[in-house]
C-alpha cells in the first residue's frame, strides 16, 4: 500500500499527508489558516507534485469565479473527479 507507506513517512517527518493537505488546501489558498498550518501546507506543496496540481486547479476556479462570477464547469468537474479519487484511495503520493 503506497499510500500508507507515504503517509507514515510524512508523519515521521512531521509533514502533512496528501489527504490532510487537500482538506486544508482551500482554506490555505483563501488565507484562512493559522500561521503554523499555513507553513505545513506550504512545506507539503514544496515536495508534492500531486497537491501542487490540485492547488493549481483551485487557483483556476478562484480566478474563473473572480473574473466571470461563475466557475468553469470543466474545471469544477475535474476537481470533483479528483476529490472522488482521493476519497477512494486511488491516488498515491
Ligand atoms: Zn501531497
Amino acid at each position: 500500500m503506497m499510500t500508507l507507506i507515504s503517509d507514515v513517512m510524512n508523519r515521521l517527518m512531521g509533514r502533512l499527508t496528501c489527504r490532510e493537505t487537500l482538506e486544508l488546501l482551500q482554506q490555505h489558498l483563501d488565507g484562512e489558516l493559522p500561521a503554523d498550518q499555513t507553513r505545513r501546507v506550504a512545506e507539503h506543496l514544496d515536495h508534492c507534485r500531486l497537491c501542487n496540481a490540485e492547488s493549481d486547479i483551485y487557483e483556476q476556479i478562484k480566478q474563473a469565479i473572480m473574473t466571470s462570477g461563475v466557475a468553469d464547469p470543466d474545471v469544477v468537474q475535474r476537481l470533483e473527479r479528483f476529490g472522488e479519487r482521493v476519497g477512494n484511495g486511488e491516488i498515491v503520493d
